[in-house]
């Protein structure tokens, strides 16, 4: 079977794209310039799937009927590409590609894609909610409406994240619009998945030092490796989390399991205060990175997980084990290690 992965360099889509070849999936993977390319076709040359992978350029993804080539042929999409970037000034930068990305995908498939069986968008746990001012377990039926009642109250550039959050609720209300309102017609099934935040080793090419790393993982090299502060607030401050690749099996499993079908589901490894990180950071043996060991931070301190999530959905549907904060912040620091860093 093949598919399609919408854009196939970034963080989360290049471990999609891997664990879908390794389980003998073909894939096509879309990104914006010939040369974003290069370096999945040789990474994945070198793993031995240089015959399995296709890559083809969308430079525009606001087009209309920008993945009406890109579609044929395939059997699933998976559809990751929206702007995760906090450079972007503009609410409308973030809002555009990742709707008219949505729909566009959702689009082109009912048009040059009949083969089609399943149709995967990457949300966001930023769909869900935005930070909570009291300790909350969020499930898959709350949506978040305070961020864009932040950008009314406070302006759109207030908290940096209240743009992103408000495009990807947009983007994933417009396609289940989208859905409900061809799914009499349609041969395909439409899966939305939630990730919090996603931390794990990056795979994707980096073109220059830890500054340019994802923007998931840029604080957590910061907080953990560089000089990010390591204050009493930060250090009890809270969130949840997910492995990079338990969220790409995610995405697999979604096009793999029935019941997965029509459902949006939150993928969450658990909730962490930074000082777990440093906790675990400390039971590394041998500590990967000899020359930054790893701070205390404050062995003990203990705060409220403010933002949870009831993870039974996908226990049920998509069963996955997920990795361990020793096991994600090990391998993350091997490839900051890999890299001299
Ligand atoms: P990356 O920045 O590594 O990847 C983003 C991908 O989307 C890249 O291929 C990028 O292309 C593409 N993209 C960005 N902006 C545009 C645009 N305007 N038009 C077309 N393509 C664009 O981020 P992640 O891998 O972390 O994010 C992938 C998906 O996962 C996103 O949908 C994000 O919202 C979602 N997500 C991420 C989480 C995280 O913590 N990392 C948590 C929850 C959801 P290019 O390289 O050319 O810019």
């Amino acid at each position: 079977a093949k598919v399609l992965v919408t854009g196939a360099n970034g963080y989360i889509a290049i471990w999609v794209v891997r664990l879908l070849l390794e389980q003998g999936y073909s894939v096509r993977g879309t990104v914006r310039s010939a040369g974003k390319g290069e370096y999945l076709t040789e990474y994945f040359g070198k793993l031995g799937f240089g015959d399995k992978l296709e890559i083809v350029v969308v430079e525009d993804i606001t087009k209309e009927g920008a993945f009406d080539q890109a579609v044929q042929g395939v059997d699933a999409i998976e559809h990751t590409a929206s702007p995760f970037i906090t450079s972007l000034v503009n609410l409308s930068d973030f809002v555009d590609p990742a709707v008219r990305g949505t729909v566009g995908v959702l689009q082109s498939a009912i048009k040059h894609a009949p083969n089609v069986k399943r149709i995967v968008i990457t949300s966001s746990c930023g769909a869900v909610m935005a930070p909570p001012p009291q300790p909350t377990i969020f499930s898959e039926t709350d949506w978040n409406t305070s961020s864009q009642m932040d950008i009314d109250k406070n302006g759109v550039n207030a908290d940096p994240l209240s743009k992103y959050r408000v495009s990807k609720t947009l983007a994933e209300k417009a396609a289940w619009e989208f859905y409900e309102k061809h799914k009499g017609s349609i041969g395909w099934e439409l899966v939305v998945i939630n990730p919090p935040f996603v931390f794990g080793p990056p795979i994707q090419e980096i073109t220059g030092g830890p500054e340019s790393l994802n923007t998931s993982l840029k604080p957590f090299y910061d907080i953990l490796v560089g000089d990010g502060p390591k204050t009493e607030k930060l250090l009890s401050t809270s969130n949840s989390w997910v492995d990079v690749r338990d969220t790409a099996l995610s995405h697999i499993l979604a096009i793999q399991k029935e019941a997965a079908a029509g459902e949006r589901i939150i993928v969450c490894g658990g909730a962490y205060l930074w000082q777990e990180w440093f906790d675990a950071a400390n039971t590394i043996q041998p500590y990967p990175l000899p020359n930054h060991p790893p701070a205390k931070g404050m062995p003990g301190i203990t705060a409220p997980y403010v933002i949870q999530y009831n993870t039974a959905k996908a226990d049920k549907l998509l069963g996955i084990r997920y990795k361990t904060k020793a096991e994600t912040i090990r391998d993350t620091l091997e490839i900051f290690a890999a890299k001299g860093w």
